[in-house]
């Protein structure tokens, strides 16, 4: 019998590299991101009938537990090359688990700026573990974003927030993937709009995978944004943006424009969903068997709200991006689920809780 062959994937880096900026070999700083599995939801069809084919692109499943690694492998590798010992971010919470992970991956040094007591508790304890300085801000991601923004002009120490043009050229690779799991792209890609980053690489991946002549047909890119923290919905800057799904209480987007143009040329939507539709998707979702985080879910919310305005044929493919791992937030998943029972260690109790 011959052994089942697994290959190692190399991560996004070098299993992408005609497609990134090059990157010396020994510069690179990855722990072999990317790759992530794309799950048919099988248990949603009372809800969309079976015309419908959603697809769930698990991003969940990187190293750190989101898609921010995507990026973060690439804008270390590039610091690392440049010579730069140290990097920083403002972060809701998972952009400094990545940054933190990949730093201490490189040796390099990693400064971390979060709003005091607004990120998930699975997040702060990977930006802690792996010994980033953490500063905690009272104030909010985009007043954390402006001063480590300032930080980085005067101090030698290198901005992986997505401003930083490699973490966008990062995060399309996750594009690509999807065109090569399907064999096509999806008519429709559903995701969640924080900082507004993630749609914009997305985008951008499958404009280069259809220049290549790989994929035939572009997706239409389909943002939510929180209902409390919808800046591109609303037209102006939320000055207290307030959601459930912190990875996105984000009110002043730095990639406005370019998620403004994805949504245009696309032909998609930029729209906004409620906490209750996005703990509602939340926990449709944990019904496939998939744990995300709640920010997550406002992709499948979305797609819930679209069916009911009717804009689906039977047949279309839609793709939803699940940015994040459900075990970042576990207070939420707690909040939002039966309590166990407590019994005394006797079978007939026991039995009788079960309801047999
Ligand atoms: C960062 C993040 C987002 C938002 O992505 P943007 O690129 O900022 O729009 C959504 N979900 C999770 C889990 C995130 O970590």
């Amino acid at each position: 019998m011959q052994a089942i062959k697994t290959r190692n994937w190399n991560g996004i880096v070098r299993e992408f590299q005609e497609f990134l900026p090059k990157v010396k070999d020994d510069s690179i700083v990855t722990l072999r991101e990317g790759n992530t599995p794309l799950i048919e939801a099988l248990n949603m069809g009372a809800l969309f009938g079976n015309g419908l084919k959603i697809f769930l692109k698990y991003e969940g499943l990187n190293p750190t537990g989101s898609f921010k690694d995507r990026g973060m492998t690439m804008a270390v590798s590039k610091a690392n090359e440049d010579g730069s010992h140290a990097i920083i971010c403002a972060s809701t919470g998972n952009t400094s688990a990545a940054a933190a992970a990949y730093a201490v991956r490189g040796g390099l040094r990693a400064y971390v700026l979060i709003p005091e007591g607004k990120i998930a508790l699975g997040k702060l304890s990977q930006a802690m573990m792996h010994g980033a300085k953490v500063v905690q801000v009272q104030g909010n991601f985009d007043e954390a974003l402006t001063i480590v923004k300032e930080v980085s002009k005067a101090y030698p120490v290198t901005l992986v927030n997505s401003i930083n043009p490699y973490r966008l050229e990062g995060q399309k690779t996750a594009a690509f993937e999807i065109c090569n799991q399907l064999g096509f792209a999806p008519r429709y890609h559903f995701l969640p709009v924080g900082n507004a980053g993630n749609i914009t690489a997305y985008w951008r991946g499958y404009k280069e995978f259809k220049e290549k002549g790989i994929i035939e047909n572009l997706p239409k890119m389909m943002g939510f944004e929180a209902e409390g923290a919808a800046p591109i919905v609303k037209g102006h800057p939320i000055k207290n943006p307030e959601t459930v799904a912190s990875a996105i209480r984000i009110g002043n987007p730095s990639s406005w424009e370019a998620a403004v143009k994805a949504r245009d040329e696309s032909g998609g939507v930029i729209d906004m969903v409620s906490d209750d539709e996005i703990i509602y998707a939340y926990k449709l979702l944990a019904k496939e068997g998939v744990f995300c985080e709640p920010a997550s879910a406002a992709s499948l919310a979305g797609v819930i709200k679209m069916h009911k305005r009717d804009i689906f044929k039977n047949g279309d493919t839609i793709v939803c991006t699940l940015t994040g791992h459900g075990l970042k937030d576990p207070d939420t998943a707690i909040k939002s689920s039966d309590k166990p029972i407590t019994v005394p260690p006797e079978l007939d109790k026991v039995v009788k809780v079960l309801g047999f």
